[in-house]
């Protein structure tokens, strides 16, 4: 199995040719910018030292300051967190955010920390980086196994270290400590959002639409709990302990309850999982993946799905609400049976265009209304959404992942290009 940023770049290498971009420019984004790794200490309840594998990436700044989430997690590497960060670059540009692309992440478990550990592994995270990020530079937000309170714990340590209040370092934060209303949600919204244009465009009722969803943290849960309030049959749902499945449907927040049981326990993590919801049959987690659904929805972590059991998926349409669920091989079997692939870099942005939101209101020193965050997103995610459908439609044989990096890398092109080429500065540029 190739690495995933070798597969994130070979598939920017190949949409960037099929989208006519020039060679230079694909080259220029095919490596990052700069990734700092660092060696975190953190001082365990025990009185002992351990040390921790930690990164932050900055992709590329082409069109503003760098932006993208931290992972906690035990499968952090840089490979990934550079794969995570090129997506993050494509992202920002298909739904038109002045921002650059970027991503962290701690190799972690951390649903083994205390609440106290986590806290020092936060802040000693945010001690390692405090020179490389910062509100015009790079600024981070929550990803897997992160959340409100870890941003809000990391932002008091950079004020800490700059000696000034500096709320934009970093958003995702909680309300209280000028975090936006409507970030929690923003990913989960975005994603019903855009599988609703898709529904209405394919003239669909939502009570026809079966649906699996992998995942079910911050963004598959609101994502879930979207769908089901607007009427789409929720068939399976799982976490990273296992899967359950009612063909009759479940009820999402019945579903969450469980889940939630016992999160405030001794940790932010909850010990629960989706399968302590008795009355549902367990399935696997591939039973899931291959189930004969209208709607599949991979919210959890990359390559879900594979050349391995691409062959299994029955969805006929995925919403890619995970970073890079898909490996760019089995997209592209997908892609020649006629599933509709609403991709990662547009499916998942509600979450950074809310973070764009929160970073300018933190600017501003001026809150907005829940009403006025919805709005906003939705208006930013119909345009984005309608130019891809619209490129789609224009270009033969094209998957809406191909329109969407077709418009991204254009317009990283055009601000290259600004910068000056060998061709302009030859005089012989068209
Ligand atoms: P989270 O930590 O809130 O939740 C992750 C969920 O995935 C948990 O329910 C966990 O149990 C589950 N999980 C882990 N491994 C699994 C497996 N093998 N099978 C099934 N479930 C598994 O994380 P999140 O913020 O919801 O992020 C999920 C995905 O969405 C990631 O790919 C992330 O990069 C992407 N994403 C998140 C945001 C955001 O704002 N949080 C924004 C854009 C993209």
């Amino acid at each position: 199995m190739p690495s995933v940023f070798h597969d994130a770049r070979e598939r920017l290498k190949s949409l960037g040719k099929l989208s006519g971009i020039s060679a230079t420019v694909i080259e220029s984004l095919s490596r990052p910018r700069s990734t700092l790794c660092s060696s975190l200490p953190v001082l365990m309840d025990d009185g002992s030292t351990q040390y921790f594998d930690a990164y932050r990436c900055q992709y590329s700044s082409h069109l503003g300051p760098c932006k993208g989430g931290i992972r906690f997690h035990p499968n952090v590497s840089q490979d990934e967190v550079q794969a995570l960060a090129l997506w993050m670059t494509i992202k920002c540009a298909v739904v038109d955010l002045p921002f650059g692309g970027g991503k962290g992440g701690v190799n972690v478990d951390p649903k083994t920390l205390s609440r106290m550990e986590l806290e020092r592994l936060s802040r000693s995270y945010m001690r390692a980086m405090a020179d490389f990020i910062g509100p015009d530079k790079d600024i981070p937000a929550p990803d897997v196994y992160t959340n409100a309170r870890i941003m809000g714990w990391m932002r008091d340590e950079f004020e800490v270290i700059k000696r000034h209040k500096q709320p934009a370092v970093i958003t995702g934060k909680p309300v209280n400590l000028g975090g936006s209303l409507g970030r929690e949600e923003a990913t989960g919204r975005g994603a019903f959002l855009v599988t609703e244009f898709l529904r209405s465009k394919e003239g669909k009722a939502p009570e026809d639409i079966r649906v699996a969803v992998q995942g079910f943290g911050n963004a598959g849960y609101n994502v879930a709990k979207l769908l089901f309030d607007a009427g789409y049959k929720i068939i399976a749902i799982s976490d990273s302990k296992g899967a359950i499945c009612d063909a009759a449907g479940l009820d999402v927040d019945k579903v969450k309850s469980f889940k939630d049981k016992d999160r405030s326990f001794d940790s932010d993590y909850c010990k629960s999982s989706v399968c302590e919801s008795e009355t549902h049959k367990s399935i696997s987690h591939e039973e899931l993946l291959a189930l004969d659904v209208e709607l599949l929805v991979p919210a959890a972590l990359e390559n879900a799905i594979t050349i391995k059991n691409v062959n299994n998926i029955k969805a006929k349409w995925i919403t890619e609400v995970a970073n890079g669920p898909i490996s760019a091989a089995a997209d592209e079997i997908l892609h020649a049976r006629g599933t509709v692939i609403i991709p990662d870099v547009l499916a998942n942005s509600g979450g950074v265009i809310v973070s764009y939101f929160e970073w300018v209101q933190n600017k501003a020193g001026y809150p907005w209304s829940l009403d006025e965050v919805r709005t906003r997103l939705q208006a930013v995610l119909k345009m984005s959404f309608d130019e891809m459908w619209q490129y789609q439609h224009q270009s033969e044989n094209t998957s809406l992942r191909t329109a969407a990096y077709a418009k991204a890398l254009s317009k990283l092109e055009q601000v290259i290009k600004m910068r000056g080429t060998k061709e302009y500065f030859a005089n012989t540029e068209n």
